[in-house]
């Protein structure tokens, strides 16, 4: 089932014989589907995950954007959610019931901090976080009741690695199901479940998509899980992606390896013209010689995308407030992985109402660079540097 790239993103999934050999799949932007007869439906609903019954179960255009992915991250198939909370929250949702345990990494993403921290709890579902670094620590972690291990490699903010055939071969031995959320390297730099793990989690509003104007989750893995997950969290929670915002994945995804050989090239490219700055003190990105996990990265990675993040010689708030005031190809936004270059000084954690200050350093900038001229991007950089 090995295809070459190029036909995943091109052609796979696209019976076009079916819709007058259209090159671009039509948008099946309908609710429901009719049966010509009572045998036809009753076939139908003995199998509802194989039919096209509802679209909150199965729809044309989805249908195209799964083979897709599970084919990108080599698993047998794959669901589409309305946004990578959804995927996120439906995955681990099917692996947990009251009195079980989760062993997550310190420092995930934010809701997925929030479901495990605050929604399982309710749920009478505990929980331990680690230092993913460690794998020994993962595995000092381990209860009787442990089912769950929540991995996020490389993490999108401290951008901690965990090495993932280690904790696949550690979880496997303790019949505990390993979840990750595989964001940070798009199915193109990075294929967990080739290690071992069970279940590949993305959010796909970021270098899926790749536009910045659809919010989109993906779960990947093999059929018995998907399986599960279908007639549980999917079909019950309801959190489906429309055919309209699927056909724009799909439109995304043709060019996803071309965006993800620029992204890295131009990150790297503006990484190492920061680390030889003096005025920068320090720069976190995955593929320098200097990233404290490098040969993990290069073990387990094929790429290193475009998020990074930098400290600047700030001596206060002021002057980091004042170098970020001075970049102006740079949109200040959440969210990454689009067309857009973005950046978020600390600084924009701190003094929000009602909220405590980041206990990240205010000279911290996390950067994402997007596709234009890295050289048109740099000399931005370069020139706010200047001030400091
Ligand atoms: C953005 C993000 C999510 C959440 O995805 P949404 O599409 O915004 O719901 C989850 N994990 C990581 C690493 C992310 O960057």
């Amino acid at each position: 089932m090995n295809r070459h790239l190029s036909d995943i993103l091109i052609h796979l999934g696209e019976d076009r014989e079916n819709y007058y050999n259209a090159v671009s799949p039509p948008v099946m932007q309908t609710s429901n589907f009719a049966f010509p007869d009572l045998a036809t439906f009753r076939a139908a609903f003995a199998d509802e995950a194989g039919n096209h019954i509802y679209t909150r179960g199965n729809n044309p255009t989805v249908a195209i954007l799964r083979k897709k992915l599970a084919a990108l991250e080599k698993t047998e198939d794959a669901l589409v959610f309305g946004s990578g909370s959804a995927a996120v929250a439906a995955a681990v949702l099917s692996q947990v019931k009251a009195g079980d345990h989760v062993i997550c990494v310190a420092n995930p993403y934010t809701w997925t901090k929030n479901l495990i921290a605050g929604f399982l709890a309710r749920f009478g579902v505990t929980h331990t976080y680690v230092d993913g670094r460690n794998t020994e620590e993962i595995a000092a972690a381990v209860q009787d009741n442990t089912t769950l291990l929540m991995l996020e490699s490389p993490n999108s903010l401290v951008f901690h690695l965990q090495d993932l055939r280690a904790c696949a071969d550690l979880a496997k031995a303790n019949g505990i199901t390993t979840i990750i959320d595989n964001s940070h390297c798009s199915p193109l730099f990075q294929n967990p479940a080739d290690l071992g793990i069970d279940i590949v989690v993305h959010s796909g509003t970021k270098y899926l998509n790749g536009h910045s104007d659809v919010v989109c989750g993906v779960v990947c893995a093999a059929k018995a899980n998907i399986e599960k997950i279908f007639y549980g969290e999917y079909m019950t929670l309801g959190a489906i992606i429309s055919p309209h915002n699927a056909a724009l994945i799909i439109r995304g995804l043709r060019t996803l390896e071309i965006r993800m050989q620029r992204h890295e090239e131009s990150a790297l490219y503006i990484a190492k013209k920061l680390e030889a700055h003096p005025k920068v003190t320090e720069v976190l990105h995955t593929g320098l010689d200097s990233f404290a996990q490098r040969d993990l990265a290069k073990s387990q990675m094929r790429g290193n995308g475009g998020l990074f993040s930098f400290h600047i010689d700030a001596k206060n708030i002021e002057q980091a407030e004042a170098f970020f005031h001075r970049l102006e190809r740079f949109l200040l936004a959440v969210s990454w992985g689009g067309h857009e270059s973005l950046v978020i000084p600390t600084v924009a954690f701190y003094n929000i109402p009602g909220m405590p200050d980041s206990p990240i350093p205010f000279t911290m900038m996390r950067m994402f660079v997007g596709l234009e001229d890295p050289a048109w991007l740099w000399e931005d950089i370069e020139n706010a540097l200047r001030g400091l």
